[in-house]
């Protein structure tokens, strides 16, 4: 709407203790991959969630990639990982040439499904191919249940990497998300909880694996006065300027955290009682930063799709996202195999279907947050689509009957 500043889905917001870290590094020169505001940076972050290291990289993609490589995945082996997250959760697997094989969710977490992990791990059993790895993501600030799926990999003896980029300062029974598998993974993107702008962080208990993630991060150079080198590397290092800007981020973690929880907490005062409207639940293991405020529009009951609710906000200059389309929908991954939470449902396709995302980052004001929850209540009180249009839509009563087929 014309005259409407925008609001935006997740912006950064500046502590302003940023630039003192930033002016400590040109003072010192340090203007390069690397060097003192990096090792602090990187110190600062494991202290934070408990990890006994961790290495800083330019992206939460690239952590992936080291993380995969670390569990030894090669080109034909496969990967198992959550299918209702982002696409970067999954290009790494392929990067190694190996295959995807997508675990649904379950509906309690929005994340990844125990049953459909067991099931998978039984037919990787069966046909004598377990998995490299298994990558779950703790979506929207919430940790997965990682308690039986930890046990299940360590069964099987698969390495369990956490993609923790939108959970960093989420708990899991009293443990630091992305702190619980074998690797854990942050993102320092522009649209996360804190931000360099760009960059991200492989952390792990294991410090032998972090050095050999280190080296390959900096085009693994072999200990050689020469430039010599026996394996392929990358050029993966965060410059030290990036990661000044993350200390003076991580100072301020805590009331970040608090600020989105606030935010979700007026969206669900004002709207959890409007007919059809159901929040991503909390699961009660542990504390969800709340990154982004989900919930589900069932249209039957409150006549209107989230794709609707989209545009709506749209039309007044509002960023809101539908949740992420399943990885096993994507013409990318046509073909890789999927396991659904049960035989009869799939619950990522039902979340996809019906959940959108809306504004919530830690520097959104009451009044701007006000402007949100009135066009959300205006929508859903004139339609756009009558009530009762929506019946053949959901028949049978159940929030699963209408799932898009998958390919
Ligand atoms: C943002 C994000 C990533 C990728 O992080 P980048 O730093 O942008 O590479 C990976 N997984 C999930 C679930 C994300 O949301």
């Amino acid at each position: 709407m014309v005259g409407k500043e925008r609001i935006y889905l997740s912006p950064p917001h500046l502590s302003g203790r940023e630039e003192q870290f930033v002016r400590d590094a040109f003072a010192s020169n340090w203007i390069a991959p690397l060097g003192p505001q990096v090792d602090a940076f990187e110190r600062e972050v494991a202290d934070y969630v408990g990890a006994k290291g961790a290495v800083s990289v330019n992206s939460g993609t690239a952590a992936i990639h080291l993380a995969l490589r670390l569990s030894g995945t090669a080109a034909q082996d496969t990967v198992f990982c959550s299918s209702l997250t982002f696409v970067a959760s999954a290009n790494p697997i392929l990067y190694l040439g190996a295959t995807p094989v997508f675990i649904d969710s379950e509906p309690t977490t929005w994340n990844m499904s125990k049953d459909a992990l067991e099931r998978a791990f039984y037919d990787a059993v069966e046909a004598g191919r377990l998995p490299k790895a298994a990558i779950v993501v703790n979506l929207y600030g919430q940790s997965a249940d990682l308690g039986p799926i930890s046990d299940l990999c360590r069964r099987y003896k698969v390495p369990l990497i956490e993609d923790a980029a939108e959970s960093l300062g989420a708990t899991y029974r009293g443990k630091a998300s992305g702190t619980i598998g074998q690797f854990g993974i942050y993102s320092f993107n522009g649209n996360k909880l804190i931000t360099t702008s760009g960059g991200g962080m492989l952390v792990s208990h294991d410090q032998q694996a972090l050095e050999k993630a280190k080296f390959w991060a900096a085009q693994a150079r072999d200990p050689a006065r020469h430039y010599q080198h026996s394996e392929p590397g990358y050029n993966y290092r965060l410059s030290n300027l990036l990661a000044a800007v993350g200390r003076g981020q991580l100072q301020v973690i805590e009331e970040r955290i608090a600020a989105r929880r606030r935010v979700f907490a007026r969206y669900h005062q004002a709207l959890h009682e409007i007919e059809g409207v159901e929040f991503m639940p909390e699961a009660p293991f542990g504390r969800s930063t709340r990154w982004l405020t989900a919930l589900l529009l069932h249209p039957m009951r409150c006549g209107v799709t989230a794709g609707q609710l989209v545009e709506a906000l749209e039309a007044e200059n509002i960023e809101a996202r539908p949740v992420w389309k399943p990885l096993h929908l994507q013409p990318l991954f046509q073909g890789c195999r999927y396991y659904p939470h049960s035989e009869s449902e799939s619950v990522s396709e039902q979340l996809f279907q019906y959940g959108i995302c809306l504004p919530s980052g830690s520097n959104l004001s009451e009044e701007e947050q006000e402007r949100v929850i009135d066009c959300v209540r205006r929508t859903l009180q004139n339609g756009p689509g009558a009530k009762g249009a929506f019946l053949e839509y959901d028949k049978g009563g159940r929030w699963g009957t209408c799932t898009p087929t998958s390919n």
